[in-house]
């Protein structure tokens, strides 16, 4: 694949380190960790902190156990196996939810669909499928989003995102995600709000990128 050139940050491999993440962004992490030696080095790197800390912890009433224990699920591997499915699309944490069988499509309008993986509290983490050259039916940011590609690329405001990459949200960015030519466009994408999807406003904007 072409190198990544959009990464996770390292506050936030940080935060899955320490398993403070919310599950749906923790999905995505893992997901890009998993295909990119870039972020799983960082989190390498985070992981030998917090063994550290335990290490210099023998003072303080930790049982050596328990100590043990942490140390043993700070050594277990963190990239799942096989990393892709048969066709190269799924990383194996996606595989995971999906318990191996292919994702259930819903339809969005204009062709693109989705597919929830998971839904907890608000936030959620949900496979999209945008065919080429279409727009990302408009959605509401009421949080933060993280956006990891599985296959094809999308072009927005702030730049071009391929496979591999990962696209971080908030609700200060305003943008208008569009398929580039190729193959569909399929991410994988969390959110700790809802999002909401407005059939009516991409119907309206359709010709405009209809190009
Ligand atoms: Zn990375
Ligand atoms: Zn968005």
């Amino acid at each position: 694949m072409s190198a990544i050139t959009h990464h996770i940050p390292d506050s936030m491999i940080a935060a899955y380190a320490s398993g403070n993440l919310p599950q749906p962004f923790a999905m995505v992490v893992a997901s890009h960790i998993s295909v990119c030696t870039e972020c799983r080095a960082a989190l390498g790197a985070h992981q030998t902190v917090g063994g550290a800390l335990i290490e210099q912890s023998d003072e303080i009433a930790i049982s050596a156990d328990m100590k043990n224990n942490m140390m043993a699920l700070l050594d277990e591997p963190v990239t799942p196996k096989p990393v892709y499915d048969a066709k190269g699309v799924y990383p194996g944490p996606v595989m995971q939810a999906l318990k191996g069988k292919p994702p259930r499509w819903k339809s969005l309008g204009m062709g693109v669909k989705q597919s929830i993986l998971a839904q907890e509290g608000s936030g959620s983490v949900r496979l999209l499928y945008i065919p080429a050259g279409q727009a990302v039916p408009d959605h509401s940011h009421n949080g933060l989003e993280l956006t990891l590609v599985l296959q094809g690329s999308f072009s927005d405001e702030t730049g071009r995102f391929a496979r591999g990459d990962v696209e971080i949200g908030d609700t200060d960015l305003e943008h208008t995600p569009i398929a580039d030519a190729g193959d569909p466009c399929i991410c994988l994408a969390a959110t700790d709000a809802p999002l909401r999807f407005n059939a009516l406003i991409p119907r309206l904007l359709q010709p405009l990128f209809r190009i």
